[in-house]
């Protein structure tokens, strides 16, 4: 174990003897990952980093079974990472790779040491646009994001756009029947097996969210949140409607394809 001091803040590094210069590497991209992180505020509590030395290795620390795209999982203030030695066995990661991943990480430390305490965190009801996207946005990952093309698509092909979980389906399901779920409302369903969809609409919302109601009430949203209140209310004060409405107003974006009206980036 070594401690890594970045600013103000500190961070443990866990890693086993074959781990020692992907340690490096990861203790060299942590001075450039924790002020990206710390654009949302204050690691309050010391964060520690465990290099897991395979993909399997880090499925089991973090109870997940089937998930070959997951790099790393963080917690309040942990975050299980496998070691990027194994990320690809014939390209080692570039720097700013690494960096990237654990300025992602980080920004869900920060998140929820804001929200929450180490006890009360994961009960705040964040939803995954909003923890995914922010994570995404702060670590500059928009390049290997999908286009919001994918996800006006996406919402061309359902049937009943944004109707989330428990939507009754009547009869037969004749031809090619629209997926299950929502990437933005109810992404559970699509998850695992389309991630590339549900992390390019979080991105996508939550930059959408940045560029319509600004960054300082995004940052209202986490203080409301470490003032004791739950996500939606915490939504509702900050932003000034409720985060269901906020869905809304982001799909009629994507299927208005907003994104070209705008001229911007
Ligand atoms: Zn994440």
């Amino acid at each position: 174990m070594e401690t890594i001091a970045v600013g103000e803040s500190t961070v443990r590094l866990e890693y086993q003897a074959r781990d020692a210069s992907a340690a490096r590497r990861v203790a060299e991209a942590l001075v450039k990952a924790v002020p990206s992180a710390e654009r949302w505020g204050q690691l309050r509590v010391p964060v520690t980093v465990v290099l897991h030395p395979s993909h399997a290795a880090l499925e089991e620390a973090v109870h997940r079974d089937g998930f070959a795209w997951l790099r790393a999982w963080a917690r309040f203030d942990t975050i299980d990472l496998q070691s990027p030695r194994t990320w690809n066995v014939i390209f080692p990661p570039a720097p700013a790779e690494i960096e990237e991943l654990l300025a992602h990480e980080l920004t869900h430390c920060v998140m929820y040491q804001r929200a929450g305490s180490a006890w009360s965190w994961p009960y705040k009801g964040i939803p995954l646009w909003f923890r995914e996207g922010m994570a995404s946005v702060a670590a500059g990952q928009g390049h290997k994001r999908s286009r919001p093309e994918s996800l006006w698509a996406f919402y061309a092909n359902a049937k009943t756009p944004g109707a989330g979980g428990g939507t009754p389906s009547a009869g037969g399901r004749p031809g090619r029947m629209p997926r299950d779920g929502d990437p933005i409302s109810d992404p559970e369903p699509l998850y695992q097996g389309d991630a590339d969809l549900v992390y390019g609409a979080a991105h996508h919302a939550f930059q959408f969210l940045l560029d319509r109601y600004g960054a300082e009430r995004v940052q209202r949203v986490l203080a409301e949140m470490g003032g004791g209140h739950g996500f939606e209310a915490a939504f509702r004060t900050a932003i000034g409607i409720p985060a269901e409405a906020f869905e809304a107003e982001f799909r009629r974006y994507v299927t208005w394809r907003g994104w070209e009206a705008c001229g911007g980036g």
